[in-house]
């Protein structure tokens, strides 16, 4: 399942694949928009799913 997030700048979605959340968002703090190229935050709840998705498919990280 894709997750989407809307730009704080310009309001356009973005969808979030599964593999680029799980790889990507738990390490990283931002994410550029495909229309303004503005930068936006990952959200908090975001970056803990990304990291539970993490967890559940390598193992503990710890
Ligand atoms: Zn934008």
């Amino acid at each position: 399942m894709d997750y989407l997030m809307f730009c704080d700048h310009c309001g356009m979605p973005k969808p979030i694949e599964e593999y680029i959340m799980r790889e990507y968002f738990w390490i990283a703090s931002h994410v550029y928009c495909n229309n303004c190229e503005m930068a936006n935050d990952i959200p908090k709840h975001l970056q803990s799913l990304a990291l539970e998705m993490r967890k559940n498919r390598y193992g503990s990280i710890d």
